[in-house]
C-alpha cells in the first residue's frame, strides 16, 4: 500500500504534510508564520472575516500572504451548531439552507480576494461541521464546498492521514494538535511518513491559550519536518490539493 502513496509526492518525497492554523490569532501571526518562514516552510491559515471593521482587522496577514502562505476561506460567519448555545431558536448550522451557507462563504471569498489575491484558496469548516439543517431536513454541504474549492479540510480519525490517491478533496481529514506533547506529534508525522500519505494538523493558539500547541512542542514539529525536508513534502492545503488533482487522482 506504501509503495503506492511514495510514487505520488514531488521532488522524490515520500510523504506531505500541512499546518493549518484557525481563527487568525495573533500567536500565529507573531510566532507561528515567522518561525515557519525561517526554516523554509508555508502554511495555511484560515480567516474568518464577519466583523464590521474585518478589513482592518485582517491587514497585518498581508505580509503573511506576501511572504508565500495560503490566507484560507472560514466562512464570513464561523456558523456552527446551535447546540452549542441554551436559548432557544439560537441560531446555527441547524437553521441555515444550503442557499445560506452558499452565500456566506462566497461572500468570504470575495472579502479575503480584496487583501489576499491568489488563484485557489482552500476552505476549513467551522468547528469542523459539515451539515446544515437538522432531522429529516440535514444536508451536507460538503458539495457547496466542492462546487466552489480546490479543497476543504475537516476532522479526520485520530492517526490517519489522507490517502493521496482515494481522499475527498472537499472534505479533507484533518488532526488537532492542541496540548499534544512535541512526540506525539512526531508520532503521527512518522506514522504518515511510512505510509507514504498526507497529514493535516489543525492548531488554533501557539502557547498557553485555551486550544494552545506549547511553543515548545511546536518547535519540537518544526525540527522533525526540517530533519526530514528530504522525505517530506511540507506545503499549504492549496497546493497539495492542486499536485493530486493535476497529478494523482
Ligand atoms: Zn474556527
Amino acid at each position: 500500500m506504501s509503495q503506492i502513496n511514495f510514487d505520488a509526492w514531488p521532488e522524490d518525497c515520500r510523504a506531505a504534510v500541512s499546518l493549518t492554523y484557525d481563527d487568525g490569532n495573533d500567536t500565529q501571526l507573531n510566532y507561528a508564520a515567522p518561525e515557519m518562514e525561517d526554516r523554509g516552510f508555508r502554511g495555511t491559515f484560515y480567516l474568518s472575516c464577519g466583523r464590521d471593521d474585518w478589513r482592518e482587522r485582517l491587514e497585518p496577514w498581508v505580509r503573511v500572504h506576501e511572504a508565500g502562505h495560503e490566507i484560507g476561506n472560514h466562512t464570513v460567519g464561523h456558523t456552527c451548531s446551535r447546540n452549542f448555545h441554551d436559548e432557544p431558536g439560537a441560531p446555527g448550522l441547524e437553521s441555515m439552507t444550503l442557499d445560506d451557507i452558499e452565500a456566506d462563504v462566497l461572500e468570504a471569498q470575495r472579502r479575503l480576494g480584496e487583501l489576499f489575491p491568489r488563484a485557489e484558496r482552500s476552505f476549513a469548516y467551522p468547528c469542523y461541521m459539515t451539515h446544515v439543517g437538522m432531522g429529516e431536513g440535514r444536508q451536507s454541504y460538503v458539495p457547496v464546498i466542492a462546487r466552489h474549492f480546490i479543497a476543504g479540510r475537516g476532522y479526520g480519525e485520530y492517526g490517519f492521514s489522507n490517502s493521496p490517491h482515494n481522499c475527498d478533496l472537499a472534505c479533507l481529514w484533518s488532526t488537532p494538535i492542541e496540548h499534544m506533547r512535541g512526540e506525539q506529534i512526531v508520532g503521527l508525522m512518522d506514522l504518515n511518513l511510512r505510509r507514504g500519505r498526507w497529514l493535516i494538523l489543525t492548531m488554533h493558539h501557539i502557547g498557553g491559550a485555551r486550544l494552545g500547541t506549547a511553543q515548545s512542542e511546536f518547535d519540537k514539529m518544526l525540527d522533525w519536518l526540517d530533519r526530514h525536508r528530504d522525505d517530506v513534502w511540507v506545503a499549504t492545503v492549496a497546493t497539495v490539493a492542486e499536485h493530486l488533482r493535476d497529478n494523482v487522482q
